[in-house]
């Protein structure tokens, strides 16, 4: 089946255009009603009700999550799945301060207009709604529960401050610590007591000791979430949190064992005894090849720069990195903000609803799904991608659904991943 893709780009930036006001109606209403990771269920429904009456077959709560879905765009012909993955969920205090409505508002923009396009192809695009990422790994969840079984790639668009297709993520996880010493009179006699907020200390204090000797990616941060309960008491309990990220799994789990070695360092010099848990974090992003390629010339046709990113490029964790685990995979980004304004601030929050929000929602609906307009009209492109995904899992650059499963099932084993 020959297609013109040109001319289905064309009739996409049309349906765009004439989607305009919906869209950043839409967007503008999730970011003035902010909701938490997996209780997003004003803007779940909304996009979901919004891509139904657009013509997409929509499945809600799929995965086991009630504000998840899975909305699809038939071809009408056999052929791959490509997903568009939206995001939706806020930030406890600070609302949409990573622009989440941008991400579901361009997901359901590109749906819509593919809808609209009536161009028939060999496939099926879904739009799936991917609750809970500040946090609470919702696309991991969906993976597990088969949500991304039958899909053969994936890209999404993220806001961000500049126009980016090659960025990665940080493999990360989080540790829990708590430290249990001996209550006593802290005056009347100390003596009798073990300090836990001491061992606290005495951790953070090791991990920055070892600072030095860290790798510039890795990234090692913690907050003491007990610290004892009154002045004149030796705190029998203390406890923090660390989040503790690289570039790489590996060397993720390199500064886990500095931070356990700092952490038994604080038990064995105060007396304390200690208890350590970790959870699962997010997998690093490893964006595929062929896939960005075509992202970021769809990205320039829009009008825009794209950047690579730095070699020292700061950046977080996403469970996207998931996802780019198991199948190809992009998590691009489209600028919003300068250079001199982060994510997770009260001036992206602002900015996410400004005319650059709003200029971002059309331009990533357009290149979300001229992307998919691309890979749908040329078989090659995916079997490339697919190619470079087999290869990237013979380098050990990415684990592969089988060995990301396993892993997962080992987490929950509560085993401690090396
Ligand atoms: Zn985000």
């Amino acid at each position: 089946m020959g297609i013109d893709v040109e001319r289905w780009k064309a009739r996409i930036r049309t349906a765009v255009g004439e989607l305009r006001e919906p869209l950043l109606a839409t967007s503008h209403d999730i970011h003035a009603h902010p909701e938490l990771l997996f209780q997003e269920h004003r803007a779940s429904a909304r996009l979901a009700d919004e891509l139904e009456r657009g013509g997409l077959a929509v499945t809600r709560g799929v995965g086991g999550l009630a504000t998840a879905f899975r909305a699809v765009l038939d071809g009408g012909e056999p052929g791959p799945t490509l997903a568009i993955l939206a995001e939706y969920d806020a930030l406890p205090a600070i609302g949409h301060a990573c622009g989440h409505n941008i991400i579901a508002s361009s997901a359901l923009g590109a749906g819509l207009a593919l809808a609209r396009s009536g161009q028939r192809f060999p496939g099926r695009i879904a739009v799936i709604g991917t609750p809970a990422e500040e946090g609470g790994g919702g696309k991991i969840l969906l993976a597990e529960a088969g949500v991304f079984d039958d899909v053969d790639a994936s890209f999404m668009l993220h806001p961000s401050r500049s126009d980016m297709v090659r960025r990665s993520s940080l493999a990360s996880s989080r540790i829990e610590l708590v430290f249990h010493g001996k209550a006593s009179h802290a005056a009347g006699a100390p003596d009798l007591g073990i300090n836990a907020l001491e061992a606290v200390i005495q951790t953070f204090v090791g991990v920055n000791a070892r600072r030095l000797q860290m790798r510039a990616d890795a990234r090692v941060h913690g907050i003491i979430t007990h610290g004892g309960d009154a002045v004149n008491v030796i705190p029998a309990r203390a406890s923090a949190r660390f989040s503790v990220r690289a570039r790489d799994r590996a060397y993720q789990r390199r500064l886990v064992t500095m931070l356990r070695q700092a952490a038994e360092a604080g038990a064995v010099s105060t007396g304390a005894r200690l208890e350590w848990k970790e959870t699962r974090g997010y997998d690093n992003t490893v964006p595929n090849p062929t896939i960005a390629d075509v992202m970021a010339r769809n990205m320039a046709a829009v009008g825009r720069t794209v950047v690579e990113p730095a070699p020292n490029e700061r950046m977080g964790s996403t469970d996207m990195g998931d996802i780019s685990q198991i199948l190809p995979a992009v998590h691009a980004y489209v600028a919003i903000v300068p250079d001199s304004i982060a994510n997770h601030t009260v001036e992206f929050a602002v900015a996410a609803a400004s005319p650059a929000g709003d200029a971002a929602v059309l331009d990533g609906a357009v290149m979300l799904a001229m992307t998919a307009a691309d890979l749908l009209a040329d078989p090659g492109l995916l079997a490339q991608a697919k190619g470079e995904f087999d290869r990237q899992r013979a380098a050990g650059e990415v684990a592969g659904r089988e060995t990301w499963l396993a892993r997962g099932r080992e987490y929950a084993a509560g085993a401690v991943v090396e």
